[in-house]
């Protein structure tokens, strides 16, 4: 099963990939994540990286989509995977399509989960209050600036998997049982 989760900050990319990790045995690929542990890490890349992500803008398509590109070609990707938070630019959608060309795979489906603005930025604050500011991207000054990057440079991403035959949408406002349930249910059709 090769997945992509599509939605913006808050939409609960990161907690149904972790889910669904579990129910189909693969692994969850967070371009979020891998940039927090370098920063964290203070590797090149994490120094590299940092200033971009605490303002909350985008790291370079040339960086992410060689992280990705890397991380596809360890043993546990081989029989799927789970991307999360990549692609999020029509430049980094045909990176994937190319890197996925020369791997000789081919993506299942692309899940879109919508979930209304207002919801977006209460998920983001109680994120930011249960992890004690361990995020210097989720306040709201530089979450609105996630949320208008989104609808320009990732919402363009919906047209393009639609016109592959590949999205699909849930409606994330739902409770995550409900939302996991409307993903495979999705997956399966
Ligand atoms: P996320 O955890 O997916 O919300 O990502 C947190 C931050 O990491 C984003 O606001 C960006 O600064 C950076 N980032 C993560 N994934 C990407 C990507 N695919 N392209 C560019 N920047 C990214």
């Amino acid at each position: 099963m090769r997945l992509i989760l599509l939605g913006p900050p808050g939409a609960g990319k990161g907690t149904q990939a972790k889910i669904l990790l579990e129910a189909y045995g693969i692994p969850q690929l967070s371009t979020g994540d891998i940039l927090r542990s370098a920063i964290s890490a203070r590797t090149p890349l994490g120094l590299e990286a940092k200033a971009v992500v605490d303002r909350g803008d985008l790291v370079s398509d040339a960086i992410v989509n060689g992280i990705v590109s890397e991380r596809l070609d360890a043993e546990d990707c081989k029989p799927g995977f789970i991307l999360d938070g990549f692609p999020r630019t029509i430049a980094q959608a045909e990176a994937l399509d190319q890197i996925l060309a020369e791997k000789g795979v081919r993506l299942d489906a692309v899940v879109e989960m919508t979930v209304n603005p207002d919801e977006l930025v209460r998920r983001v604050i109680q994120r930011s209050k249960e992890s004690d500011g361990a995020r210097a991207d989720d306040n709201e000054d530089v979450l609105r600036k996630r949320l208008g990057i989104y609808q320009e440079q990732t919402a363009p991403l919906v047209a393009y998997y639609r016109g592959k035959g590949l999205l699909k949408t849930v409606d994330g406002m739902e409770p995550v049982e409900s939302v996991t349930a409307a993903i495979k249910a999705a997956i399966a059709q």
